[in-house]
């Protein structure tokens, strides 16, 4: 089942708003990686200019104080950054601060030792942002920054046309080469793994004939409602299609499974602004909160209405046990109370709602 899904899924190209929800996640999710990768960033390059200003010719310079003020402060600004889209840019000033720095440091250096440092240093950078969640545009560009202050040829005597230049040029071409691979491939493999997550969980928590939420969903979804607004009043309905046996012995399976979509669809239009879903066969249930009782009676009783004058091909009528939920009530206590409703409705003629009243008062609403 999962390989059959993940065929579909591969075939199929995300949706662009998948692809903007995926980068968001995937920001999000890594943000404290990200944090790290700045400070750790920020702390090697501090220790290396701290080695080369000590053992080299090079003072701590107020040059270093400037970077040092300006990485610091991007590591803070990244700390309150929350969109993807804003650390796209973050990310690639901080490299642009970050491979000035580093040829700073390296401008201490011996000549001889400088051309490898800076392919050293451009490794290092480019490692980083290959693994980082950034966009295409953002990963090309920093691609570039780091190489326009970091490329060998900036120290003399280092020509394109002699060995040592070709070797840089050959050893470049794979460096850029590999984190290309690897940022293209990684992010390929991470956007695949999210859209199949979401392909998984819609089809765990929608019901598959009728396109609404399924019992799961509800189950999980209501059970938040019922901590969360323990303050308002809560109402439970629980609908069944009355004689639904009948339209599909009458008028066959597939009519049967349009009239529970169009039964479906009647509750979605109606109760937008609720929790509702099918719980399993004709059977279909609502959480409603903020309203008072006399709006829950008024609200289900045009559900029935609504229903029972869909000016469709096999009409239907339904019914409906409705219960105001108390503090005590848990959603198992509340679905078992009312069913007990529903039961009293059906009893009663069908095509109707009944408040759950304490035992041995059930009756009818009018
Ligand atoms: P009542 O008015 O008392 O509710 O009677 P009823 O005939 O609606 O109730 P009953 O529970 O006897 O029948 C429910 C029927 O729903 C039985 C089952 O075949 C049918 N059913 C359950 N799930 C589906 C489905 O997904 N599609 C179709 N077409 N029928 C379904
Ligand atoms: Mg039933
Ligand atoms: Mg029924």
């Amino acid at each position: 089942m999962y390989k059959t899904i993940e065929q579909q899924v591969r075939r199929n190209i995300a949706p662009p708003e998948l692809r903007r929800e995926f980068r968001q996640h995937d920001f999000e999710s890594l943000h404290s990686f990200c944090l790290l990768i700045f400070c750790v960033s920020v702390g090697i390059w501090l220790l290396f200019d701290l080695i080369v200003s000590n053992l080299g010719q090079q003072d701590f310079t107020w040059l270093s104080m400037v970077f040092i003020t300006v990485m610091v402060s991007l590591t803070i600004i990244l700390n309150f950054t929350r969109t993807a889209g804003h650390f796209d840019i973050l990310n690639l000033v901080f490299i642009a601060v970050i491979t000035l720095a580093m040829r700073l440091v390296i401008e201490g250096l011996p000549e001889g030792l400088r051309p490898a440092w800076l392919v050293l240093g451009a490794s290092s950078v480019l490692y980083s942002v290959s693994v980082l969640p950034v966009r295409r545009w953002s990963f090309f560009a920093a691609l570039l920054v780091t190489w326009i202050n970091l490329h060998p040829f900036q120290v003399p005597g280092i020509h394109l046309f002699e060995l040592r230049g070709i070797m840089f040029l050959c050893y470049a071409v794979f460096l850029n080469g590999l984190v290309l691979y690897t940022y293209l491939k990684m992010r390929r493999a991470k956007l695949h793994n999210f859209y199949m997550s979401k392909v998984l969980l819609e089809q765990a928590y929608v019901d598959a004939l009728t396109e609404i939420p399924n019992r799961r969903s509800f189950m999980a979804k209501a059970q938040t409602h019922l901590q969360e607004d323990d303050e308002q009043s809560r109402y439970l309905a629980m609908i069944d299609i009355d004689n639904f046996k009948k339209v599909n012995d009458q008028f066959g399976h597939d009519i049967g499974d349009l009239v529970l979509k169009r039964t479906a669809a009647n509750i979605k239009a109606s109760m937008t602004e609720f929790e509702y879903a099918r719980l399993g066969g004709e059977e279909f249930v609502i959480y409603l909160w903020g309203i008072d009782q006399s709006d829950a009676k008024q609200r289900v009783d045009a559900l029935c209405k609504r229903v029972r004058e869909d000016a469709a091909e096999y009409p239907v009528t339904i019914s409906i046990g409705l219960i105001r939920i108390r503090r005590e009530d848990s959603l198992s206590n509340a679905l078992v109370k009312a069913d007990e409703a529903l039961y009293q409705a059906k009893h009663e003629g069908k095509d109707r709602y009944v408040l759950w009243q304490a035992p041995s008062s059930l009756s009818p609403p009018r």
